[in-house]
């Protein structure tokens, strides 16, 4: 998608604090932070939301849970994150190109839920 925010962001037309970076995924710290470590994972490849995933995208979605570990540790959160994916209106979503939240901190995060 040629015209999507965070497509430009993984190819690099927009700038971002990028925090890691393979073949398939691209993660990047929010420019609105709502906690002291918040960024984002993405698949390069554009998915508008869950709700446009489905069992093609499976290996791409589980490479970027399975990097979120590493990820978070090295932003410094080794006890513990928050994990949010707003999908669609209802979801409030704002961006839609698919993208996992993390969220952490020292300190326990604020109830959000
Ligand atoms: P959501 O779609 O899950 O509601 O959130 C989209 C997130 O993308 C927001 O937290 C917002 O701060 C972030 N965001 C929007 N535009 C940009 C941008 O141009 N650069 C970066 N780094 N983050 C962005
Ligand atoms: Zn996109």
């Amino acid at each position: 998608m040629s015209d999507c925010i965070f497509c430009k962001i993984a190819r690099g037309e927009i700038p971002s604090k990028k925090v890691y970076e393979d073949e398939e995924i691209f993660a990047f710290n929010d420019i609105n932070p709502i906690a002291p470590v918040h960024f984002m994972i993405v698949p390069k490849q554009h998915i508008a939301s869950l709700m446009d995933a489905d069992m093609s995208h499976q290996m791409v979605l589980g490479r970027i849970l399975a990097k979120a570990n590493e990820l978070a540790r090295s932003q410094g959160l080794t006890e513990g994150f928050r994990t949010i994916i707003n999908t669609g209106r209802i979801g409030h979503q704002e961006v839609y190109h698919l993208h996992v939240h993390i969220l952490g901190g020292p300190e326990p995060l604020g109830s959000m839920l």
